[in-house]
């Protein structure tokens, strides 16, 4: 166990810099020590940016997504199809889709996916919001964008039941060949699931 190299106020930034999703101690470390040298560049905003951000922060009671305002900038945002509900796990998710430019519609993040072996149901997420946002809003599509693992093919079987009867199409992301990928260094799952969903050249 190496010992402090410096004092307790210090040990505990580095503590919890190495909280962070992608940092380990030693990047930690390294990451401290760059705030610490920037002190004023870097250390003060960042401490400014945090604190408003603690005090501005709200998920949107509409669709889940964090912002500064409820309802969200998305949700508010009138030159998005209404029409369509793309569904996500997480708001990373929901990030992930808009960096991409992939939809320009709304969207329903549903806190995780069930997973009956870590003990999370249906009433650990948001999904009867889901459903009564179907049946209120003009939906005609409902777009199912869920991880291709079982707990997010469980998720998505839940929903489309549940949807059933309700009057919109109920879609999900293809399972295949990633864009630049080469057949020869994908797994069987997937080149099973690319011959499966094939489409029409
Ligand atoms: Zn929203």
């Amino acid at each position: 166990m190496a010992s402090a190299v410096a004092g307790p106020e210090i040990e505990r930034l580095i503590l919890l810099l190495s909280k962070l999703p992608g940092l380990g101690p030693r990047s930690a470390r390294r990451a401290a020590l760059h705030l610490i040298k920037k002190r004023e560049a870097l250390m003060t905003p960042l401490t400014n940016a945090l604190q408003v951000a603690l005090d501005k922060i709200v998920v949107c009671s509409t669709c889940g997504n964090i912002d500064t305002h409820d309802p969200c900038t998305v949700c508010t945002d009138v030159r998005r199809d209404q029409s369509i509900i793309v569904v996500v796990a997480d708001v990373a998710d929901l990030w992930a889709l808009e960096r991409a430019h992939a939809v320009n519609s709304r969207y329903h993040v549903l806190g995780g996916t069930l997973s009956p072996l870590d003990g999370v149901g249906p009433q650990d997420l948001s999904i009867d919001a889901l459903i009564s946002r179907v049946h209120a809003e003009a939906v005609k599509e409902v777009i199912l964008a869920l991880n291709a693992t079982v707990d997010g093919q469980t998720t998505a079987h839940y929903i489309t039941e549940l949807l059933q009867g309700a009057n919109v199409k109920v879609t999900r992301l293809a399972h295949g060949v990633p864009v630049g990928g080469e057949l020869d260094y994908l797994d069987e799952g997937t080149l099973s699931a690319a011959i499966k969903q094939r489409t029409l050249f």
